[in-house]
């Protein structure tokens, strides 16, 4: 039997977990939630599901680390924190994070690596494979901002590929830019604008959150590259009555730009009413589930090529939150056994659990 595949991560809140929970993701899960337990955060964002040390039981060889702050409209609280109520707060808090990578990287180059090159992408993957348990194996770290506001004007994205973002989604809920979850709508002029200069960058465009109008003009218009880092199906969730999730047309859109789609483990976005709030068991998921959209988007594409992971985890949800065989991120390679199940080859689940994104990555990165 060939070894556990590398697994690729397309979607953590690792900078933003760490400024605002204080979440010190060199400790094992197991100390960060006895350390958490009963506080704020758990009530607010959950168990935490990921941590450096999961990260290498899980063979989790990349993570796309994000950029991420609210707007202050949605801000659920008083004292809420990483809200901005103006483009330029937005941008120094995205900066904040950016410098938190650089910072991880530069203190705990053991641990943690930006990757931000072919010929870093190349290294990194040289490193892991001749890894021993023994070996230090610094999880690869490709930056992606999500929500764009940080970008003040199309000039400064010189400054941002500079530093090392090379993906870009342009919503989370409305933005500037265009509509998005909860707000929907089309791209606006500035929206096109930005679309525009980011081809120039040849950033990857992540069409996650963006409305499916603002979705679809975008697969129509948008020069570089294009992923849904993290949405599952919504056809496989019928009256969901909400515009997160990937209809078959941005489906299609995405794989006929070649591109992937990462899919999410979190309950409420794979069974339409699932609430944490509500008492809902975990049990009510299996993560056959996620295993479900796995599979319809591969149907759709006729093969194994287009579907990913982006688990979102920690980003706004933990382990209540998440099938009930998922403990940490580690578990995810249980999607091996379940794919392999239905029908899928080796070669198939190593391309859904990581080929296909590190694919993209060879392709796309500078
Ligand atoms: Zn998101």
């Amino acid at each position: 039997m060939n070894p556990t595949p590398f697994l690729v991560d397309a979607h953590a809140d690792i900078a933003y977990n760490m400024l605002k929970y204080g979440r010190d993701y060199t400790r094992p899960v197991s100390e960060i939630r006895t350390l958490e337990a009963d506080s704020h955060t758990v009530h607010e964002n959950g168990d935490t599901l990921i941590s450096w040390h999961e990260y290498q039981r899980g063979n989790i060889a990349i993570i796309f680390s994000t950029l991420f702050a609210a707007p202050v409209r949605f801000r659920t609280y008083e004292t809420e924190t990483l809200i901005y109520k103006t483009f330029d707060e937005a941008h120094k808090l995205y900066s904040t994070q950016l410098d938190t990578y650089h910072r991880m990287q530069d203190s705990m180059p053991d641990k943690f690596r930006i990757l931000a090159s072919k010929r870093d992408l190349e290294l990194h993957l040289a490193h892991w494979a001749d890894a021993t348990p023994e070996t230090s194996r610094p999880v690869g770290m490709v930056i992606l901002m999500e929500g764009a506001e940080g970008i003040r004007e199309l000039s400064e994205l010189e400054m941002w590929h500079n530093r090392g973002v090379r993906l870009i989604g342009p919503a989370w809920v409305g933005t500037r830019y265009c509509g998005g979850w909860k707000e929907p709508g089309p791209l606006t002029a500035d929206g096109r604008k930005l679309l525009s200069a980011m081809a120039d960058f040849n950033f990857t465009l992540d069409l996650s959150h963006m409305d499916e109008r603002a979705a679809v003009e975008a697969l129509d218009i948008y020069e570089g590259p294009i992923v849904g880092t993290h949405g599952n199906c919504a056809a496989l969730m019928p009256n969901s009555n909400s515009n997160r999730h990937f209809t078959d047309r941005i489906i299609e859109g995405i794989i006929e730009r070649d591109g992937v789609v990462g899919v999410v483990p979190f309950n409420t976005y794979l069974k339409v009413g699932w609430l944490r709030d509500k008492g809902h068991p975990r049990e009510e998921v299996p993560l056959g589930v996620l295993a479900d959209h796995i599979d319809h988007i591969c149907q759709i594409a006729g093969d194994s090529l287009h579907a990913g992971i982006g688990s979102d985890f920690d980003g706004g949800f933990g382990v209540q939150s998440v099938p009930p065989e998922i403990d940490t991120v580690a578990d995810l390679q249980k999607l091996v056994s379940l794919l392999q199940a239905r029908g899928y080859s080796e070669t198939d689940t190593a391309n859904i659990l990581g080929g296909n994104w590190i694919a993209r990555l060879k392709r796309n990165l500078p």
